[in-house]
């Protein structure tokens, strides 16, 4: 043996162990002529942020951001009818998902959320070096609330609508999850817009739960990475401490801005579009003989056996859709991102070829 390979055996080891069981999540393949993957705005980007985007400046580069977006705040606040100091910014809701369990988990905490839900719940849980607990849902796909109480995490996330499933968990259940959980509530309402209810407004005076929202969905901005929790100020504050500053880019920052204020109406007229084209969706393919679950986001879930193969013959027809190999108490099954008429329309003449 060298002398330097003897050394390098004597340091410290470089890897941690709980990032063993972790693959990075990478979901970068080339864009599909139609992209039904990601739940993104297929009916685009609002005019309002883009213009916002031409309008940037060498100066806008050249220096740091704001450590906390301000201006964006506040405007999040008057959306949403609660105060600037209940809200904080992060590079998507991902982030916040992150910076939520770093802030307010100790290493070894254990964090419930039912399974099947949002993967990046699992994935940021042991990224932080506390115990995954996922609680299979009650049949149906239903979120078993009672048992996420139960399982006395120190926190529990919940998504409402829940992705994959499209779900969204009845107000009683959700009430339920507010009052009985033992620690942190984080509340995933990233699809909110869509389902037209949220519980934003009441989230800061409970003290115990944060809700998380993005700019990546309803307001068409995924590209841009911008996302936000509401909560009583005290762990808002938290969050912004594990998010550190200048999270998000002068350019994002005006964009969102812009998106949320002049492009409001633009949003408001493209989520009105999403809903009618997911019902449309929904109801085409029960037309059709398919069984895809109620869904109150801007995606639809359609189990099936055949869920790989189908999205297969789909990638070959330029069309992409996430599949599932295998949902905890659903099976395999298809998510499929709600989008303009005539995109429907090449899906549904594509699916129309398999048996249902
Ligand atoms: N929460 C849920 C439920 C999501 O589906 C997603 C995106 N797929 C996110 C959070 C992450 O959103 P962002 O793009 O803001 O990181």
């Amino acid at each position: 043996m060298t002398q330097s390979s003897a050394r390098t055996n004597d340091r410290a080891p470089l890897l941690r162990a709980a990032f063993e069981s972790l693959t990075p999540y990478v979901a970068d393949a080339p864009r599909a002529e139609l992209h039904l993957a990601d739940n993104t705005n297929l009916f685009g980007a609002p005019p309002a942020a883009l213009e916002a985007i031409l309008g940037s400046s060498a100066a806008d580069i050249v220096h740091y951001p704001t450590s906390s977006g301000p201006r964006l705040r506040e405007a999040i606040a008057a959306y949403l009818g609660v105060q600037p100091n209940e809200i904080v910014i992060a590079c998507g809701a991902d982030s916040i998902i992150d910076c939520a369990m770093r802030a307010f988990c100790e290493p070894g905490d254990s964090v419930a959320f039912p399974d099947p839900t949002f993967v990046m719940a699992r994935y940021f849980a042991l990224a932080n070096t506390l115990r995954p607990l996922g609680v299979p849902t009650r049949p149906g796909g239903v979120a078993d609330v009672a048992a996420l109480c139960a399982a006395a995490a120190r926190a529990v996330y919940l998504c409402a609508p829940n992705n994959p499933t499209g779900l969204q968990p009845p107000p009683e259940d959700l009430r339920y999850v507010l009052d009985q959980a033992p620690g942190l509530v984080m509340l995933d309402e990233a699809y909110a817009e869509f389902a037209g209810s949220t519980l934003a407004a009441q989230i800061p005076r409970h003290g115990r739960a944060i809700i998380i929202r993005t700019f990546s969905k309803a307001f068409g901005l995924a590209g841009l990475r911008v996302g936000y929790a509401i909560g009583a100020p005290a762990l808002v504050r938290e969050i912004e401490k594990a998010r550190g500053p200048f999270a998000v880019s002068t350019v994002a920052l005006r964009a969102a801005t812009a998106a949320i204020t002049e492009g409001l109406p633009w949003v408001q007229a493209r989520v009105a579009d999403a809903v009618a084209a997911r019902n449309d969706l929904l109801q085409q393919l029960r037309a059709r003989g398919f069984q895809p679950l109620e869904s109150a986001g801007n995606f639809v879930l359609l189990p099936r056996a055949d869920a790989a193969q189908v999205a297969q013959r789909l990638a070959t027809a330029g069309i992409a859709v996430r599949a599932f190999p295998q949902l905890t108490g659903i099976g395999p099954a298809l998510r499929i991102t709600v989008g303009p008429a005539d995109a429907m329309q090449r899906l549904l003449d594509a699916l129309s070829l398999e048996p249902a």
